[in-house]
């Protein structure tokens, strides 16, 4: 037993915990991290090549410190690494002139992050439907449409982050461990045991990030808190790639009439996978993680690009290069989780998703391990409580 004894357990080892892992390590714990796959996998919520991440955070002004800081650390880990974790590309976020263009929050989404940008100094502009044209000629916005254009921000590689954050976690002299799943926890007072598939562990702390498993570790009145719902990543056939270079091309947040015209497009990297990536976003129907229909049908593929894509982008096929699932963990309020558990303050919980907690991962992990290690978290995490739901 004790050569299973460490300072701290993380449970989960995509975006939040392979941070959290770092983090920890860096700080001399000795750590363990426990994953049920081999990240980074396409598992769960954080693969598919590219991640947007903006500057001024329309989602609230409560994120503005985390993307402040995760920006500090990725640029920290390209210097330590020597590899590219962001592309600037800017990006756009375009809706109707009139009317809430709700998006992962209340309100107008283009409003609030201008009025979030002016606040916090951001370099954006707002460009009418003929500068987008004109500007972005692969695009093709309606007359009544507009957009806030924020120059500055670009995509995240998120395998890229993960792979990066466990090696050097590794070689901080973390433990890894892959394809084990963690089944079972208890706190006392002198610590936390864990209960894997394969073996048993104990910790000073436990870290809980588990994404769209995390309700299965949650305290049972918490369950209903999280909902998983399957989205589909799409990457589409260009008929000229280079023309979507992250060099001459942004990412588009794009909000239409109704919830289910939101539509998004991303740059590609050169390096990455070669097609224009698309999605979109669903929150009716939700799933039971451990039957999630994995396959992406032609239906889906017809649908995507015939309803959505070509309207309102020129310069694809129809034609699939890769189709991946992924994974939605949603909170009522669109906001994250990331709170001590309610029973025990040796355990942290962290359920940052809903679509937009990439960006402000490498943050969310440096606040977890110092919640576990020291006892509170140096940005306010006030605002993600789990009482509020
Ligand atoms: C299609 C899509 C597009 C998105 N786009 C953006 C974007 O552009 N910008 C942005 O900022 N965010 C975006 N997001 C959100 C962002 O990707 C997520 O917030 C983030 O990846 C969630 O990370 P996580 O660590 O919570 O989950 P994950 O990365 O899924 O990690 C959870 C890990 O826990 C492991 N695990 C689960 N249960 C157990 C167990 N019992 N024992 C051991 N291990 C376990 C899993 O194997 C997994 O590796 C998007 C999400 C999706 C799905």
């Amino acid at each position: 037993m004790a050569a299973n004894q460490v300072d701290i357990i993380v449970v989960g080892l995509g975006a939040m915990g392979a941070a959290a892992l770092y983090q920890a390590s860096q700080r001399g714990a000795r750590a363990l991290g426990i994953d049920r796959y081999d990240p980074p996998h396409t598992l769960g919520s954080s693969h598919g090549d590219t991640r947007i991440t903006r500057l001024a955070i329309g989602e609230g002004e409560m994120y503005m410190p985390f993307i402040q800081r995760a920006n500090q650390i990725w640029a920290e880990l390209e210097a330590k690494r020597g590899c590219e974790l962001f592309h600037q590309s800017g990006g756009l976020i375009i809706a109707p002139e009139k009317g809430a263009a709700k998006f992962h929050a209340e309100g107008d989404f283009v409003e609030i992050s201008a009025r979030i940008a002016s606040k916090f100094g951001i370099a954006h502009e707002i460009l009418d439907a003929a500068q987008i044209a004109q500007r972005f000629p692969l695009l093709t916005p309606r007359d009544c449409d507009h957009a806030y254009y924020e120059p500055e921000s670009g995509v995240l590689r998120p395998e890229r982050c993960i792979q990066t954050q466990l090696e050097l976690a590794l070689a901080g002299h973390a433990d890894i461990r892959t394809c084990e799943v963690v089944v079972d926890y208890r706190a006392d007072a002198d610590g936390v045991t864990v209960w894997t598939d394969k073996d048993r562990y104990r910790a000073g702390k436990l870290i809980l990030c588990a994404g769209a498993w995390m309700s299965e570790l949650l305290p049972a009145p918490n369950r209903g808190d999280l909902r998983v719902c399957r989205q589909v990543i799409y990457w589409y056939e260009a008929r000229n790639l280079r023309l979507f270079d992250p060099s001459v091309f942004p990412y588009v947040i794009w909000i239409g009439d109704a919830p289910e015209d939101f539509w998004s497009t991303f740059p590609a990297p050169p390096d990455g996978v070669p097609g224009v990536k698309v999605l979109s976003e669903q929150y009716h129907t939700s799933a039971e993680v451990h039957a999630i229909s994995r396959e992406v049908t032609p239906a889906e593929i017809a649908d995507m690009h015939q309803r959505l894509t070509v309207q309102r982008l020129r310069g694809t096929t129809g034609r699939t290069v890769r189709a991946d699932v992924c994974l939605y963990t949603v909170t009522r309020d669109e906001h994250f989780i990331i709170d001590f558990h309610p029973q025990s303050r040796r355990v942290v919980m962290a359920s940052p998703c809903s679509g937009h907690g990439f960006k402000h991962s490498a943050a969310i992990g440096e606040a977890l391990a110092q919640m576990a290690l020291d006892g509170g978290a140096e940005l306010n995490v006030d605002g993600f409580a789990i009482s509020r739901l």
